[in-house]
């Protein structure tokens, strides 16, 4: 049995059950409980706050985690990455009262910011050789200048519309994060091998996000050129239509390049497009 930690409520916390539910695995969650077992698949599930993810799986009370890499390498444990999982991003970020005149970074030097993130933050200063009081407080970091703790503050932004209606503008970007997949070093054979399997199943599932089936019709005198076009696993599948001189093609194409390439087989003669999801892809 592999036991994962994940966060128990709060911004990682969908995307990570839905992640493990995309991978096949099924269990029953109830917000009361603080572990639950899956039923289809050797893990179980830890539900924590997610500055305690790093330190559990660090000390093996569980043996994975996902979390952020904000609050990873803030306590130092990037050690234990195994790979990115694409969502959370955001960034942390330098903000300041927008009616402050800001030129750059060594603005700061001798000034008072407060952070949720005293580490990554005086690395970022080390770095830019600016010299600024850090004022760790855990957490409403935004309303710090308005109370006069800090003249700046550095915390974790998305959109921006936080920091807008704090009367805050963003001047510096510090780190940027997303949610990653981290391992105890001292995973046993057994349990090194259900992760194997699961990180199969990630990897299937990441794929198939990204991934789009796609149909046309093509007369059959432009099926060599819309194949060309097309990206695919191997090589386009290709099926006689009902339709004398016309046939279908089958094919896999990137979310990324889509657009492009709709157009240029449009305009090659292809037909009929359809485009439709991918629930897993194993390559
Ligand atoms: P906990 O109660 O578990 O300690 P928290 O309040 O510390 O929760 P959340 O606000 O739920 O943490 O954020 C968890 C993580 O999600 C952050 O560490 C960051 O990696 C990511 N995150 C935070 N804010 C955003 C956002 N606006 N958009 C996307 N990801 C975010
Ligand atoms: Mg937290």
């Amino acid at each position: 049995m592999l036991r994962i930690a994940i966060q128990k409520s709060g911004r990682l916390s969908d995307d990570s059950l839905n992640l493990i539910r995309e991978c096949g695995i099924s269990f029953v969650n109830s917000s009361l409980k603080l572990m639950t077992e899956c039923t289809n698949f050797p893990l179980e599930i830890l539900f924590l706050r997610d500055d305690d993810i790093p330190g559990y799986v660090a000390d093996g009370v569980a043996d994975i985690g996902i979390v952020g890499q904000n609050v990873l390498v803030e306590e130092g444990k990037q050690e234990l990455t195994v790979e990115a999982l694409g969502f959370s991003k955001c960034r942390l970020s330098l903000a300041v009262p927008k009616s402050t005149n800001y030129t750059s970074v060594q603005d700061l030097d001798g000034k008072n910011i407060a952070t949720s993130y005293p580490n990554l933050l005086q690395a970022f200063l080390d770095e830019k050789g600016v010299q600024a009081n850090i004022h760790t407080i855990s957490g409403s970091v935004e309303i710090a200048p308005g109370i006069g703790l800090a003249e700046a503050i550095c915390d974790i932004v998305s959109s921006g519309s936080t920091l807008i209606s704090n009367g805050l503008k963003e001047v510096e970007r510090v780190f940027k994060s997303e949610a990653v997949l981290i391992a105890s070093p001292q995973l046993t054979a057994e349990k090194r091998q259900i992760l194997e399997k699961l990180l199969f199943r990630i990897h299937a599932v990441q794929r198939a996000r990204r991934a789009k089936y796609i149909l046309l019709n093509s007369p059959n005198d432009k099926i060599d050129e819309i194949s060309r076009l097309l990206p695919s696993m191997k090589a386009p599948t290709v099926l006689p239509l009902a339709e004398e001189g016309w046939s279908s093609l089958h094919s896999v194409v990137n979310e990324d390049d889509f657009w492009e390439i709709i157009e240029k087989i449009k305009d090659a003669g292809a037909q009929g497009i359809l485009v439709v999801p991918i629930e897993k892809m194993i390559v």
